[in-house]
């Protein structure tokens, strides 16, 4: 839900910069959002993306009847990003581990007809490093390969108890941490 308010916020702020979106409402196109938090070994990182980056889901198609499938469609696609490193890259040294990833959909826009059957994707990973020291940087190259519409993704974050806030593009997807 912060994701979301933050979105609104940067939509309302930077109007012009997002003037130009296919739809500027309670998600953002093309803005997505990363947490990071490292605490001792552990690293959790969640990825927050418009569900529509999954693949063509024609904004004119938002017939009710069809809404349970499309939805069954989506987790299914969302299932197939297996691994929360399709979306950032790990140093090697840092040895990090994946140890539980989850998938979710949360419907966005309520009744409201212009985002009706827009969605947000989220996956979760539980990661556990050998070496955190090592975790010098990250980068976000994976995901700016995959998603063609993707423009900029807001990460945030705790890394010990140094916090993290930094919006990173295709030519700018590492993050010194
Ligand atoms: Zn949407």
């Amino acid at each position: 839900m912060r994701h979301i308010i933050t979105a609104l916020t940067i939509t309302l702020i930077s109007g012009a910069v997002f003037a130009e979106q296919r739809n500027a409402g309670s998600h953002v196109h093309g803005l997505n959002h990363a947490t990071i938090v490292l605490e001792g070994n552990r690293l959790q990182i969640a990825y927050e993306f418009p569900a529509e980056q999954l693949g063509e889901q024609g904004h004119e198609e938002h017939k009710h009847e069809e809404h349970g499938d499309k939805a069954h469609e989506l987790s299914k696609k969302l299932e197939t990003i297996e691994s929360i490193f399709s979306m950032v890259r790990l140093p090697d040294n840092a040895q990090c581990k994946e140890t539980e990833v989850t998938h979710s959909l949360t419907q966005v826009g309520g009744s409201d007809t212009t985002h009706a059957g827009h969605s947000d994707a989220l996956i979760q990973a539980t990661l556990e490093c050998g070496a955190p020291e090592n975790l010098m940087n990250l980068s976000f190259a994976p995901a700016f390969d995959r998603f063609d519409d993707l423009e900029k993704i807001e990460v945030e974050g705790v890394i010990g108890n140094k916090a993290l806030s930094e919006t990173l593009t295709a030519t700018s997807s590492s993050l010194a941490l």
